[in-house]
């Protein structure tokens, strides 16, 4: 076996001879983990004919475990995959090359409409150890779609080039939220976050409370709205986020102007604010207001809590990415001399008025793609969630699927979780679904 040949049948790249020389070498060293050899087998003895598969190249395994340094890329883990092996002459490998888009037809994730050439690519790889390689492939992998392995794969080279420079870091990755104490939910409860997180449930069951207590990380206020309802008891959570390095802030909140933060079991008594939330809100468009009305710049500056010079800047912006679905928006002055956001959205006549000439779907497919220009040039600096509790009520699944991708792109570096009123089970591809059972108290996920 040569030097990489552990680590490269573990890939499941290949059933030859190098499964066999593993096998082998694996029953013989006691120190390493009997289930790692296990999964590897079971993996190739479901694999079908080999001339379907989109295997990596000897060449693709071993770029993808040096640039992850041997570690394995899931957040949490970062175990080394190399080391050791029984002999004094011999190399212990258990990571696993692990595929993206599916390397079989039927795989975890599908093929995305790739090519068999596509597949092979090293962009559609991720190295892993064996443990995570096989929990990403759980239930088809919807836990975890496409664009957070990929975030997956690009926070972990971002942590090993900051290793080897010594320096920290500009994104981060919000990766999960664990609430100890709270009402609504049955605790102690844990979310994971995806590249682009949906939030299911029924009215009252805790999707904006979710929302109000990942932003609180940041924003004391946003937790101080949660007093009343909290009457005598405690709010108690911990997010952990990479940057790239893992971190982890614990908020504990029981009355209105009582917030306290630990980053890494420390207290500090002010907020650690690691993460800039983008949040698209709930401003009523009254047209029947008795007061001088809004202008629709006033209207966008209140929802993204931006100021309006801000939105002009952001405008111009708007449509440019692939998969938007507007094409465009512009402020004009009207006769009356009024300032009016005229759009251009897809499927729809061009130059409608954001107030009266779109519908409620269209309106918020608008807000949603201003709000998404900020977060794209917010998260160039500094790590940026996008937060949408409202906007998706409206989306059809039609919609909410092109939404999803759009928000998926590899340019987009932010986080998003955005809220859906739903009464049964959801599931998306290009999103971590998370389905929240029951309503008012004792809610649990599925
Ligand atoms: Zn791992």
């Amino acid at each position: 076996m040569d030097r990489y040949g552990q680590a490269y049948c573990l890939t499941g790249s290949r059933v030859d001879l190098s499964n066999l020389v593993i096998s082998t070498n694996f029953r013989r060293d006691p120190d390493q983990d009997p289930p790692l050899f296990s999964h590897a087998v079971c993996h190739h003895r479901q694999m079908p004919s080999r001339g379907q598969r989109a295997d990596f190249s000897r060449t693709v395994a071993e770029k993808l475990a040096k640039r992850a340094a041997y570690k394995c890329s899931f957040p949490t883990c970062i175990r080394s995959t190399t080391g050791p092996g029984a002999n004094e002459d011999q190399v212990s490998t258990t990571g696993k090359a692990a595929h993206i888009y599916s390397a079989s037809q039927n795989g975890p994730r599908g093929t995305g409409g790739l090519t068999l050439e596509q597949r092979q690519r090293i962009d559609n790889g991720i190295w892993l150890c064996a443990k995570h390689a096989d929990l990403v492939d759980k239930n088809g992998g919807t836990d975890f779609p496409v664009p957070t392995l990929r975030e997956y794969r690009r926070i972990h080279e971002e942590r090993i080039r900051s290793e080897r420079a010594l320096i920290s870091g500009s994104s981060a990755w919000v990766h999960s939220m664990t609430i100890n104490s709270a009402p609504i939910f049955k605790t102690p409860l844990t979310i994971h976050f995806g590249k682009v997180t949906v939030i299911c449930g029924e009215n009252h069951s805790g999707k904006t409370a979710l929302c109000d207590w990942l932003q609180g990380i940041s924003n004391p206020l946003t937790l101080c709205s949660w007093a009343d309802a909290l009457k005598s008891r405690t709010l108690s959570y911990e997010v952990t986020y990479f940057d790239p390095f893992e971190q982890r802030i614990r908020v504990r909140t029981h009355a209105h102007d009582e917030v306290e933060y630990f980053l890494n079991g420390e207290p500090t008594p002010f907020d650690p604010n690691p993460i800039r939330f983008v949040r698209l809100k709930y401003v009523q468009l009254d047209r029947r207001d008795h007061g001088p009305q809004m202008t629709d710049l006033e209207f966008l500056s209140r929802t993204l809590s931006v100021s309006p010079a801000l939105i002009r800047n952001m405008l111009p912006l708007v449509g440019v990415q692939q998969a938007s679905t507007v094409g465009g928006v512009r402020l004009e002055t009207t006769s009356g001399d009024a300032l009016r956001l005229h759009t251009d959205v897809h499927g729809t006549l061009r130059g409608l008025d954001l107030r009266y000439g779109l519908s409620n779907t269209e309106r918020c497919r608008v807000l949603l793609e201003i709000a998404a220009v900020f977060a794209r040039h917010s998260a160039k600096r500094v790590p940026t969630v996008l937060l949408i509790d409202w906007a998706a009520k409206s989306f059809d699944n039609k919609w909410m699927k092109r939404v999803l991708d759009f928000l998926s792109e590899d340019g987009n570096r932010f986080q998003t979780v955005i809220e859906r009123v739903a009464h049964g089970l959801e599931s998306w591809e290009a999103a971590r679904t998370i389905n929240l059972i029951g309503n008012k108290e004792n809610v649990t996920t599925r």
